[in-house]
C-alpha cells in the first residue's frame, strides 16, 4: 500500500476516482498539501437522479478543505463532471467524499461536528483553522438536517420559556417536551409571547405532532404565553410554574427594597440578603442585614415576610390544603400591605397570583414534575458560553438544539 492508496482510503475514494497528484506547496504559511483527484478520460458517473452510469458532458474544477495532514493545510481538487443522462438531461454529479455546495470534506466536517459537540464555537474554529462564519454554516446544516427528522409525533405536554438571546431586547422562546428526560429541548424560536405559541403549532405539525394532543402545558404567568396556549393549544391544561411564583416576588422584594433605599439609609448587606431565602446559608453580614431591617420597621422586611410565606404555601400536599393555604396568603399578605406606598409592587404581585391562581394550584394535581425549568436555564447558560463572540438568534438557536434537542443521526449528511 502506497501513501496514495492511504489518502484514498481516508477519503472514501472508489472507482472511477483515483489520486492523480499530490505536491506540497511550502510557499504557503501553513503549508499545504495539494491533492488531485480525477477520473480517466471516458469513465462513466451514475446519474444522481436515477443511477444510470453515464458519460461526462463537461467539467468544472473544484477545490474542496481536508483534515489537515499532520500540521499541513490540505486541499482536494478535482474536476467535477456534469454528466448527461438520457432521462433527466445534463446534471451536477456529487462527488463522494463531500456534500452538495460545500468546500469541505465530510471527513472534515465530521471532525468540526465532534469538536463544536465539546468546546466553544469559537475555540474549535481555531483548533481547525478556520474562520468561525464558516464554521458556524456547516454545524447549521447538520443540526438542520437532523431536526428536519425530529419526530414530535408522541408530544402530550410541554413547557416553555423565554431568554435574552443578546444584548438588548432581542429574545428567543424555547420549548421542552416534558416527558423527555435527557435532551428536552424540542422548538426554539425568536422573539415571545403569543406568536411564538402559534410558531411551534406548525412546527408540531411538520413534525408528525398534533396540538390537539397536548394535554398540559407549564408555563410562566406572563398574559401573551397564556393567551396562545388558550388560543393554539384547545385540549390542554395550563400549570405555573412555581419557579415563576418565587420570581415574582423575588422581584417585587428587589423593587420595594430600590425605592425605599432612596428615602432611608439600609444595611449594606440588604440586597444579598432580600435576594436570598431564609433557609439559605446567609452571610454573618446577611444576616445582620435582615435583622437591622426589622429593627428599623422598614417595608422592605415586610415586602421579604411576605415573600418568604409563600414556602409555606409551597409545602402543601394536596390540592385541598394547597387552595387553603393560597387564600390564608393572598388575604394575609394584602392586609400586610394595606395602602402602603412602599408596597405597590407586592399589592402587583399579589394581584398577578390572584389572577392565575387555578393555573398555580394546578402543579398539586400535574402529572409533570415542575423544576424543569431551572434546567432550561442552565442550557441557556451554556449556549450563551459555546456561542460567544459570533452570538445572534440564529446560532444561539442552533446551538441550543445541538446541546439540548434529541438529534438522531446528527453525522448524517444528507
Ligand atoms: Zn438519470
Amino acid at each position: 500500500m502506497n501513501s496514495r492508496d492511504v489518502i484514498s482510503l481516508g477519503l472514501g475514494l472508489e472507482a472511477p476516482w483515483e489520486i492523480k497528484g499530490q505536491i506540497l506547496d511550502t510557499e504557503k504559511v501553513p503549508h499545504e498539501l495539494r491533492l488531485t483527484i480525477k477520473a480517466d478520460r471516458g469513465a462513466k458517473y451514475p446519474c444522481p437522479v436515477c443511477g444510470a452510469m453515464c458519460k461526462a458532458h463537461d467539467f468544472k474544477v473544484k477545490t474542496w478543505r481536508h483534515l489537515n495532514f499532520f500540521q499541513h493545510h490540505c486541499y482536494i481538487t478535482a474536476p467535477v463532471p456534469r454528466i448527461r443522462c438520457e432521462h433527466h438531461g445534463v446534471k451536477q454529479i456529487t462527488v463522494p467524499w463531500a456534500r452538495k455546495g460545500s468546500k469541505f470534506t465530510l471527513l472534515f466536517e465530521q471532525a468540526a461536528m465532534v469538536f463544536v459537540r465539546d468546546m466553544p464555537v469559537l475555540t474549535a474554529a481555531r483548533i481547525l483553522e478556520m474562520k468561525d462564519k464558516r464554521l458556524w454554516r456547516i454545524i447549521r446544516h447538520y443540526v438542520n438536517q437532523a431536526l428536519a427528522r425530529m419526530d414530535l409525533s408522541g408530544l402530550k405536554a410541554f413547557s416553555l420559556d423565554e431568554t435574552k438571546s443578546r444584548r438588548g431586547h432581542r429574545y428567543i422562546t424555547v420549548f421542552i417536551d416534558l416527558d423527555r428526560k435527557e435532551k428536552p429541548v424540542v422548538f426554539a424560536t425568536p422573539g415571545k409571547g403569543k406568536k411564538t405559541l402559534k410558531a411551534f403549532k406548525r412546527f408540531l405539525a411538520d413534525h408528525q405532532g398534533k396540538a390537539e394532543n397536548v394535554v398540559e402545558v407549564v408555563s410562566d404567568m406572563s398574559g401573551a404565553f397564556i393567551s396562545g396556549i388558550k388560543t393554539h393549544f384547545v385540549n390542554s391544561n395550563i400549570t405555573v410554574d412555581w419557579f415563576h411564583v418565587v420570581q415574582l416576588f423575588s422581584k417585587a422584594v428587589d423593587e420595594v427594597r430600590r425605592k425605599e433605599a432612596k428615602e432611608v439609609r439600609m444595611p449594606r448587606a440588604a440586597r444579598w440578603a432580600t435576594l436570598k431565602a431564609a433557609e439559605s446559608d446567609l452571610t454573618e453580614k446577611q444576616l445582620d442585614a435582615l435583622a437591622e431591617l426589622e429593627a428599623m420597621d422598614l417595608h422592605t422586611a415586610e415586602a421579604w415576610r411576605i415573600k418568604e410565606l409563600l414556602r409555606w404555601v409551597r409545602r402543601a400536599t394536596n390540592l385541598r390544603a394547597a387552595r387553603w393555604r393560597l387564600t390564608w396568603f393572598l388575604n394575609l399578605a394584602n392586609e400586610l400591605c394595606d395602602d402602603k406606598k412602599l408596597l405597590a409592587p407586592v399589592r402587583k404581585a399579589l394581584r398577578t397570583v390572584e389572577k392565575y391562581r387555578e393555573e398555580i394550584l394546578a402543579r398539586w394535581i400535574s402529572e409533570h414534575s415542575n423544576g424543569r425549568i431551572e434546567a432550561l436555564n442552565g442550557i441557556f447558560q451554556a449556549a450563551k458560553v459555546r456561542a460567544r463572540g459570533y452570538r445572534n438568534d440564529e446560532t444561539f438557536i442552533t446551538i441550543i438544539y445541538l446541546l439540548a434537542a434529541p438529534l438522531q443521526n446528527l453525522l448524517k449528511s444528507t
